[in-house]
């Protein structure tokens, strides 16, 4: 893998998970520049980030599929049916928490904000030109940024 261009700066993005996006803008330039220049701590952004929203979707199914188990009891009602919807209760509780954990401590939901943005521009560029012209004004100002 290749050096870091500059270790002092690489550092302390590392302490901050290559995460820059809770930067004031005017603070944000030096970081934005070393990941334009540095291969190595852009992959390791990405890398974080891939991290980030993978936790949020296992968490995601994870809470699913203990929803679903509790439904299941609920419509089978096996013996100690009980027991087996607090467990899926219990299930569904931690899921939800390591899901809010996730999306607190980690910037998840901005990258999945700046993701649908990026799937919306495409969208929107591929529309005929008479629906784009008849987006409401603000709507394409806010997908397209311009
Ligand atoms: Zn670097």
């Amino acid at each position: 893998m290749s050096q870091c261009v500059d270790p002092i700066v690489g550092k302390i993005l590392a302490g901050w998970r290559y995460d820059i996006s809770g930067l004031a803008p005017e603070m944000r330039g030096d970081y934005e520049d070393h990941f334009r220049s540095c291969e190595r701590c852009r992959t390791r952004q990405r890398l974080h980030r891939t991290i980030d929203i993978s936790l949020i979707i296992l968490a995601s199914l994870s809470a699913g599929a203990f929803l679903l188990a509790f439904g299941m009891i609920r419509h089978f009602g096996p013996r100690h049916a009980l027991w087996l919807e607090l467990a899926a209760l219990a299930g569904f509780a931690l899921s939800a928490l390591i899901w809010l954990a996730v999306a607190v401590a980690t910037p998840a939901p901005t990258a999945m904000v700046d993701a649908a943005k990026i799937g919306a521009r495409h969208v929107h560029d591929r529309l005929p030109a008479e629906i784009r012209d008849r987006l409401p004004e603000e709507l394409r100002l806010k997908i397209t940024g311009s």
